[in-house]
């Protein structure tokens, strides 16, 4: 049956009762009213007339004719019993000749007519008393009857219907719950044929539908987990996953045999563990707390013994971050650790380090000789020069010290390459570091009429660096302000002590640095795009690794068309 005729029923069964109860009630007033006003206006008012009458009979009064004429008048209007008109016509005969004949026989015959009317009346009234007592008896019983029924059927609909409705629904609650809870074998059962029962065969339908399709996506999804896997697998190079608590999830077989553990104690394993243990696995995890970007290359290259070989790979971390369906913020659930084999590269790397060490080497021989050549021939004993000559040597020995330059340059970078760089970090004076790279640069200011103006407070203390190597950087500064300042211009070269470091300022008003090339010009072979003049690309780039070799570091400033400001920052002595 339908809820709502369910409902119908019920609050309508409730109301066709208390019209009944009502109905009931209101016929047994009326017929125990009745019948005691029959009581009242038939034959008490009889009583009442015959009592007057007989008192007016023994009276002296002046008007006790007249006074018992109008009772008999409204008696003989009240006449309601079998042989009351009788009797009252009796009475009326008698009283007429009684008001002649004032006879005391007469006057008794009115006492039995009045005696008798009065009798007639008594027997009456006990006899309609007894009836309306029969009647509120009978009301008693059919409002008992009623009544009980009203409360029989009022508190089966009380006990019934609330849980005929809400059942149901409690019971599809806790259904859609478990479906919630993703339990898609949950199935509702209602015996009912109303909208509840629809309703559970439209809930069941969409749960079996839901555990079908949830079966279905269950085998694709393995599927793809195993496709996923196999090409893991497959790779060539070494892959690590991790989850959001560093626990190791999964390796190929090449992160395997790289790591020197087997795979049992690989997967499923802490990293933060295993690192204490295998150094490997440390390199691999060092990173990956506290980092901030999205993925995290390892400057220099992971160095591994395997397969019997030395192996180079390049490691890059890659943070997993996703957004739960329906939520908004993003969250880590873990890392990929990719190893590049970069071995091939880094031979090649080691070849050309090689080649270009070989070559600088054996080209600054001969170049010293040529200069070593220019030299004499420059002076005035081994022959006169005409003009055209000394010009043509003058552009020989500039170039010859280019070369110089570049070949030391290459030299420096090859050592750094192959980690053979020697450091003497000692106490040195500002002003002799300033003093020497100035005499360095002097002649190429001079050419371009650039003024160098210098700011060092005497009281500077001195820097701990290696004399030389610092005074390369400082040189190399010089120049490149030099070069990249225009023709008439100044250059500041300032020294200056901040907290403990020594700061060594150099600043060009030239062509500046545009924002885009600014971190790429310590990076080697690096050149400005358009840049005119000549020059390796190496410059800056040594310069950053002897700084940073010395514990300081160099820093750039610079607005394109303003000019540039280099800073070199060293430990104070
Ligand atoms: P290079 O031998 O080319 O000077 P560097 O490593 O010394 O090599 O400099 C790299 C590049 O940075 C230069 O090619 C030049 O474009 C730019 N650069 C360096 N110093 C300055 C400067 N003071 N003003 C403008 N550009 C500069």
């Amino acid at each position: 049956m339908k809820i709502k005729t369910k409902l119908t029923l019920g609050v309508g069964l409730l109301f066709v009762l208390i019209v009944l109860l009502s109905l009931v009630g209101s016929l047994n007033i009326h017929a125990l009213k009745s019948d005691t006003s029959e009581i009242l206006t038939a034959n008490y008012n009889s009583l009442q007339y015959c009592r007057t009458m007989l008192d007016m009979l023994e009276s002296d009064d002046v008007h006790r004719f007249d006074t018992f004429e109008a009772q008999l008048n409204m008696q003989e209007k009240n006449i309601t019993e079998a042989g009351e008109a009788e009797a009252t016509q009796a009475l009326r005969s008698h009283f007429q000749r009684y008001t002649t004949t004032k006879d005391s026989a007469t006057a008794v015959r009115i006492r039995q007519d009045l005696f008798h009317i009065m009798d007639m009346n008594l027997h009456a009234i006990e006899r309609k008393s007894k009836v309306a007592a029969v009647t509120a008896d009978k009301a008693v019983f059919w409002i008992a009857v009623s009544g009980t029924l009203c409360f029989v059927i009022a508190f089966v609909l009380l006990i019934n219907l609330p849980s005929n409705i809400a059942d149901p629904i409690a019971e599809l609650t806790d259904s859609i719950r478990q479906i919630a809870a993703e339990n898609y074998s949950e199935r509702v059962n209602f015996e009912s044929h109303g909208e509840f029962g629809q309703l559970a065969a439209s809930f069941n339908t969409m749960a079996q539908k839901l555990e079908e399709y949830n079966n279905s996506n269950l085998a694709k999804l393995m599927m793809e987990k195993k496709r996923i896997e196999t090409l893991i697998e497959n790779m060539h190079d070494p892959v690590l996953g991790l989850d959001e608590q560093l626990n190791l999830i999964f390796a190929n077989e090449k992160a395997i045999s790289i790591s020197g553990l087997r795979k049992e104690d690989l997967i499923g394993k802490n990293a933060r563990n295993l690192a204490l243990h295998n150094d490997l696995i440390r390199s691999f995890v060092r990173d990956i707390a506290g980092e901030e970007e999205n993925a995290v290359s390892a400057p220099e290259p992971i160095k591994i013994f395997s397969e019997n070989k030395e192996s180079y790979f390049e490691k890059e971390t890659l943070r997993i971050v996703i957004t739960p369906t329906g939520e908004r913020i993003q969250r880590l659930v873990g890392h990929v650790i990719l190893l590049r084999n970069v071995t091939a590269y880094k031979e090649l790397d080691f070849a050309k380090t090689n080649f270009i060490a070989t070559v600088s080497h054996e080209f600054k021989t001969p170049i010293a000789s040529i200069r070593m050549s220019l030299q004499l021939l420059e002076n005035e004993q081994t022959g006169p020069l005409n003009k055209e000559q000394k010009s043509l040597l003058e552009s020989i020995g500039e170039d010859t010290g280019r070369l110089l330059n570049i070949t030391g340059e290459l030299l420096d970078m090859t050592q750094l390459e192959s980690g053979h760089m020697h450091l003497s970090l000692l106490p040195a004076p500002v002003n002799s570091i300033l003093s020497k790279a100035l005499n360095a640069v002097k002649i190429q200011a001079e050419q371009k009429q650039i003024r160098l103006n210098i700011d060092c407070p005497p009281e500077l203390p001195g820097v701990l660096a290696d004399e030389e190597k610092t005074t390369w950087v400082l040189t190399n500064l010089l120049t490149n302000a030099i070069r990249y300042s225009y023709e008439n211009s100044d250059i500041h070269i300032k020294a200056m002590q901040v907290e403990d470091k020594i700061h060594l300022v150099v600043s060009d008003h030239g062509q500046g640095i545009a924002p885009q090339y600014r971190d790429r010009i310590f990076d080697r072979y690096f050149r400005v795009p358009g840049a005119k003049k000549e020059g390796t690309g190496l410059g800056l780039a040594i310069s950053k690794e002897f700084m940073e070799a010395q514990g300081g570091q160099i820093r750039l400033e610079s607005e394109l068309g303003k000019g540039s400001t280099f800073t070199m920052v060293l430990n104070a002595a």
